[in-house]
């Protein structure tokens, strides 16, 4: 297909486009996004590659001289030059990024996110040093080889996190679908839904495998037992396991219903729904996902059942509430 008339007949083309909505030329006739590069990587994110590569050299001096206290907590991962490899392979594919051939592209998107999430995995570590910083202001104490570990950490978790950024813009561009918001402006976006309802109904599925057997014991035995505060708890519990998923899913979540007068139809705030979303499959992966399920794989198996349910749970919010931010983007700048 042609895109936006002929060449042999520019005039008209010209006076054509002037009576026109201004329609990005390149999106107009296909059905899909061509791919394009994108014009600009984040700036930060050449911040990032610049730290990885501070990060990578950092560790490569440190396994030849005898390295500094606080890089020694390192060595539970292996020797100290294991770190460069991550931040290398996340800097010379972020280098690539912007290469002139598509499968070289490809290729690069695949590197750089390989070297982010392993350096990310590496520094893991940060996330519980973080959370022991914050007991400090409590009396708890701290040293200074214990600080230097977690600045260490912060700055591999920055260096990835800051060059995992260059990588959406460039995926998306792969990917057929706008640089600047990741839609198809081609074409109506019904993918999201199909994908986000399955996720939905899981978390639904997920959630009442977990409650069946809690309820037939609450009426059993009635709650006794139970601390003040446990009735509203349990009612929020359900909401998140039901009253959620369903909106994640359903135009009511999307647009406020009818039978609610003046705001009736207009758009429901995204984060009304996306920040318990997001906090309850945060919570549910960390806690069940990663901590039970590792705690099930060392074979302490009491509970299994409930793990799996949450961790299912979790699992399908996440992906419903993916798909109810995409559906929900803002008006993308370059396209109205
Ligand atoms: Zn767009």
């Amino acid at each position: 297909m042609v895109r936006g008339g002929t060449a042999a007949d520019p005039e008209l083309t010209m006076t054509e486009k002037d009576d026109q909505i201004p329609v990005h030329l390149r999106d107009a006739p296909l059905r899909r996004t061509p791919r394009a590069m994108p014009e600009n990587l984040p700036p930060y994110s050449f911040f990032a590659a610049l730290l990885a590569v501070a990060y990578a050299i950092a560790h490569v001096l440190w396994s030849l001289t005898a390295p500094p206290a606080f890089v020694r907590t390192e060595f539970l991962f292996g020797p100290v030059w294991l770190a460069a490899l991550p931040a290398t392979l996340a800097t010379v594919g972020y280098s690539f990024l912007r290469a002139a051939a598509t499968s070289v592209r490809v290729l690069a998107v695949c590197a750089t996110g390989l070297g982010c999430v392993a350096l990310g995995a590496y520094c893991m570590l940060l996330w519980p040093g973080l959370a022991q910083l914050l007991t400090v202001p409590f009396g708890e104490p701290i040293s200074s080889t214990e600080i230097g570990a977690i600045v260490l950490r912060a700055i591999g978790t920055a260096a990835a996190l800051g060059i995992a950024t260059a990588i959406v813009p460039v995926a998306r561009a792969l990917r057929h679908v706008c640089v600047n918001c990741g839609r198809n402006h081609a074409a109506p976006d019904n993918e999201a839904l199909r994908w986000g309802r399955i996720g939905g109904y899981f978390a639904l599925a997920s959630f009442t495998v977990r409650m069946v057997p809690a309820v037939h014991s609450w009426i059993v035995e009635g709650g006794l037992g139970d601390p003040a505060g446990f009735p509203l708890f349990i009612a929020l519990m359900i909401a998140a396991g039901t009253l959620l998923p369903l909106a994640l899913i359903s135009p009511w979540g999307q647009y406020w219903p009818k039978w609610l007068g003046p705001i009736a139809g207009r758009p429901v705030p995204r984060w009304m729904l996306l920040g318990p979303g997001w906090m309850m499959s945060a919570g549910l992966g960390a806690y069940f996902g990663i901590g039970g399920l590792t705690a099930v794989a060392l074979g302490r198996t009491g509970g299994a059942l409930e793990i799996l349910a949450y961790t299912g749970w979790g699992a399908g919010l996440a992906v419903a509430c993916a798909s109810y931010a995409r559906r929900t983007r803002p008006v993308c700048t370059d396209h109205r």
